[in-house]
């Protein structure tokens, strides 16, 4: 292509975009200094709407009913919020899932949960390229426990697959620990059929959703899923540090045991009584006093993705990925780039990997000139796109930029 018919490919993919007018919603979308931010799946951009909640907020519900607040919506917020990431994005009916902690601490209570409901298993599966968190955390709760870890093997370009599950599922596995979409390829996994095996060998499932809440539709209901994890501050723009949401099966719901049962996950936190009983339901994966403040900033996310519906934003999604696929061969192809993802539009979330030796020291040098990537080892840089913020040309001018880096240092 020459540049102008990439230009000009970029401009009518935004001119047909139905979700193209979204994205002046979004604080620093006209931002001179940053021409191409691919990183909302690292931490997505705030909503303008944000700082008018959060003004509201100190004002009115901090600063107007104090301590008040709490009985009056607080304590109440993190299902309620849960109950609405459930019904927007994952496919739950109310009464599954939980604002608390953050993503790291909610899955080790999730693990240790489903481990404890497999009381006489003796192994925890989980793929090899997974998240650093979440195997940590495995190998934590194995070393605890006396357990042992089997590792799925899965290849640089792609994520667990069914045939890579089912050879390190066993009579023993307690519990299966898999990223649904996968942090560095965008794999996804199928969350159907892998549930269904992993049940078929009589253990659980805990699906991590961080790359795909917001982003990819999930059916968590439908598909049987056990458990599930995910992040608020990727696709759900909940700002840095927002608190992380749990689905629990309601099936689960009345024997589950989870690991730090502090005050206000108990039955009567206010009775201040001696021994620990459980809340009903999901309340009872909550711990200490629930994060409100980082709650809000989601919400104003939530409301967006609810009003154009999270079908919209795959569509878009598909076609960014696969336009960035394009101009990347276009353009690096010849240098020797590789995309390390999935080549079928469909198996993939909404980020894609391209590899060059080149990239390794890359990365300084255009997050200066305001070209916002992500750089994941070896040499993977890492390209997100989030459907409601970013556009096909700012895509076209981010990777532009970086075929320029790559050809100017061929020179040197
Ligand atoms: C981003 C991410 C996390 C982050 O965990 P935090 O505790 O929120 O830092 C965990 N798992 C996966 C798969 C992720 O992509």
């Amino acid at each position: 292509m020459t540049p102008d018919s990439r230009l000009a490919l970029a401009r009518s993919l935004d001119a047909e975009d139905p979700l193209a007018s979204r994205r002046s919603l979004f604080e620093g979308h006209d931002d001179d200094a940053v021409a191409a931010y691919l990183d909302g799946n690292s931490l997505g951009r705030p909503l303008k709407a944000t700082s008018a909640r959060l003004t509201e907020f100190v004002r009115d519900q901090w600063g107007g009913r104090l301590i008040r607040a709490w009985d009056e919506d607080w304590l109440q917020l993190p299902q309620r919020v849960g109950d609405r990431i459930g019904r927007i994005a994952l496919g739950a009916a109310p009464g599954q899932c939980v604002v608390a902690d953050s993503t790291s601490v909610l899955l080790y209570k999730v693990i240790r949960a489903a481990c404890a409901a497999r009381p006489d298993r003796t192994e925890i599966v989980i793929e090899r390229d997974n998240f650093p968190t979440d195997r940590f955390i495995v190998e934590a709760i194995a070393a605890d426990r006396g357990l042992t870890v089997r590792w799925v093997e899965v290849a640089p370009d792609a994520g667990p697959t069914l045939e890579g599950v089912s050879k390190a599922l066993g009579p023993d596995t307690a519990v299966v620990v898999l990223s649904h979409v996968a942090y560095r390829s965008a794999h996804i996994a199928d969350m159907e059929a892998i549930t269904r095996l992993t049940h078929d060998a009589g253990a659980l499932i805990v699906w991590d959703l961080s790359h795909s809440v917001g982003s990819v539709p999930v059916r968590l209901d439908e598909c049987e899923a056990d458990f599930a994890v995910g992040c608020s501050y990727k696709y759900l723009n909940g700002g840095p540090g927002a608190p992380a949401w749990a689905y629990v099966a309601a099936r689960h719901l009345a024997d589950l045991s989870q690991p730090i049962p502090g005050w206000l996950g108990s039955a009567d936190p206010f009775g201040m009584g001696t021994g620990y009983q459980p809340a009903d339901g999901i309340r009872r994966m909550v711990s200490g006093t629930p994060p409100i403040l980082g709650m809000q900033a989601l919400q104003d996310m939530l409301d967006l993705l609810e009003e154009v519906g999270i079908e919209a934003v795959r569509a878009k999604s598909l076609k960014l990925t696969s336009f960035a696929v394009t101009i990347v061969e276009d353009l690096m192809g010849a240098d020797g780039v590789q995309i390390a993802s999935p080549r079928a539009p469909e198996e993939r979330g909404s980020h894609i990997t391209i590899d060059h030796p080149a990239f390794s020291g890359m990365i300084s040098e255009l997050w200066r000139d305001g070209i916002i990537p992500d750089f994941r080892n070896p040499h993977g840089l890492r390209l997100g796109f989030s459907p409601l913020s970013t556009s096909f040309e700012e895509t076209l001018v981010g990777i532009g930029s970086i075929a320029d880096r790559l050809r100017s240092r061929g020179l040197d």
